[in-house]
């Protein structure tokens, strides 16, 4: 169980602050694509139980700070990806990588699961930063209608785009 209350207790991914780096929310993480870190795959809030889908917007110069985009799955998501996943074996909570042979068949199927992820994902959700998304977040942002009304940068996966990224974060 996590806990709620005290010293120890875990902000909900709908309450973190902008500016004050708080323990990641997010218990199950399943990195489908990793680069240092999690860069893509499924994340689940352990307050909440709301569950995304996550892919890397931007990194700064060393790659160390990232920015993610955590788009809103339905319930259930996760659990039925693992199931779809268990070619690659059982997972481990709280972060598990799936280890395949990236040409195999249980690659393929781990890459169509995330297609069809990615095709029901809601526009809607929440930005974050983080150095360290499993384990700690340094700034959140929720996405929601007005916030996408506003627009979000085109530009993914490129260092040039951090900053226009770190600006949505820290518009209100
Ligand atoms: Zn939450």
């Amino acid at each position: 169980m996590e806990q709620t209350h005290g010293a120890n207790s875990v902000t909900c991914c709908q309450r973190i602050d902008a500016n004050v780096p708080t323990r990641s929310p997010f218990t199950r993480i399943v990195a489908t694509g990793w680069y240092g870190g999690p860069t893509h795959g499924i994340a689940q809030c352990g307050v909440c139980a709301r569950e995304f889908l996550f892919s890397l917007c931007a990194w700064d110069a060393n790659a160390d700070t990232r920015i993610l985009r955590l788009r809103a799955v339905s319930t259930g998501t996760l659990a039925s990806l693992t199931d779809r996943f268990r070619c690659a074996g059982a997972p481990i909570w709280p972060l598990w990588v799936p280890a395949v042979q990236e040409s195999g068949a249980c690659a393929a199927v781990i890459q169509d699961a995330m297609s069809d992820t990615e095709a029901l994902a809601e526009e809607e959700g929440l930005l974050v930063q983080s150095t360290d998304f499993q384990n700690q977040i340094h700034a959140a942002r929720n996405i929601d209608a007005a916030a996408l009304l506003d627009g979000l940068p085109t530009t993914v996966g490129e260092r040039a785009s951090f900053n226009e990224w770190a600006a949505v974060l820290r518009r209100r």
